[in-house]
């Protein structure tokens, strides 16, 4: 099908009188706001950047109305819809599109964990792409997950809460620098992109969103080396304003603490948020060789 032949997406209204057939009423837990602006949806699909052939993982596909526009650039499309009532809708929808599968699943098995159905599908080697509107809930521990796989997709495309892409796309320094920034940019390097107004969803949500963009880092390290760092970057920012002898000392003992960060000429008054990546790193490196 070209984008000439694409048919034009059935109007709202029909969308609306399914969802009523199939007793659907938007869930807020679950973060079901549908993005309604068809331009949008083309253009997120396009920030994605999605070649004929790509293995694309969708969160979330809600009606479909993000996966129709992945599935037309040719993707091979993985959606994971947690909703029974929705699932059937956005099947439905993508029916003209072989190389779509949608299949029912809580994509987290456990806050850190994929489910199963999911893991067992992802390419084991060479590179895939994410991309989704991503329910709110899950975004932290989904993304965070997503950054530690062994073989992660190399390019992400996913719209957030505005505030969470900041805190993803944050460099240290900012009020938004935090374990989650650090975590993720362990694995990725990413950038702030558009901005969708509350007006563009069904139902309104009550704050901006914005998508971000991550493309794999080039020193990316192996899978345990980024989790066991990811772990060290949360237990010494989770206490965010406290010194870093402080943190450090509770983490691995007044002593340790002190020969470590001497030894990186690390000024000790510091608070742990202000660190960079490249020096979050060495003193992780540090603390493990100074046992
Ligand atoms: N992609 C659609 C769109 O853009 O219109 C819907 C996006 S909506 C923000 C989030 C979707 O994620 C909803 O369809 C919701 O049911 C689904 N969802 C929520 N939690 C989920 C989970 N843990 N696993 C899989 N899907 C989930």
């Amino acid at each position: 099908m070209s984008a000439q032949d694409r048919p034009d997406r059935p109007p709202w209204q029909a969308f609306k009188e399914a969802l009523e057939r199939a007793g659907f009423h938007p869930s807020r837990r679950l973060g079901q706001n549908f993005l309604l602006d068809d331009n949008m949806a083309r253009a997120i699909a396009s920030d994605a950047g999605v070649t004929p052939g790509r293995f694309t993982l969708e969160v979330g596909p809600g009606c479909g109305f993000l996966s129709v526009h992945l599935a037309h650039a040719g993707a091979r499309l993985l959606c994971v819809e947690i909703d029974p009532r929705l699932a059937p809708i956005a099947r439905d929808f993508l029916g003209p599109y072989p190389g779509a599968e949608v299949i029912e699943a809580d994509v987290l098995a456990t806050k850190s964990t994929l489910a199963p159905a999911v893991l067992e599908r992802l390419p084991e080697v060479g590179e895939w792409t994410l991309c989704a509107n991503l329910p709110y809930s899950i975004s932290g521990p989904f993304l965070a997950t997503v950054a530690q796989l062994p073989n992660p997709p190399s390019r992400v495309a996913c719209l957030v809460q505005k505030e969470v892409a900041e805190r993803l796309a944050s460099t240290p320094g900012d009020s938004t620098w935090g374990p989650l920034s650090a975590a993720f940019q362990e694995t990725y390097g990413v950038s702030l992109g558009r901005l969708v107004p509350p007006q563009l969803f069904w139902p309104r949500p009550k704050v901006d969103s914005a998508v971000f963009i991550a493309e794999l880092r080039d020193d990316l390290a192996p899978p345990e080396e980024r989790a066991r760092r990811m772990q060290f970057y949360r237990d010494l920012m989770q206490r965010r304003r406290k010194s870093l002898r402080r943190v450090l000392s509770d983490l691995i003992g007044g002593p340790r603490a002190t020969r470590s960060l001497e030894a990186l000429d690390l000024d000790p008054l510091r608070r742990a948020e202000t660190l960079t990546l490249p020096e979050l790193r060495a003193l992780e490196r540090e603390v493990r060789v100074d046992v």
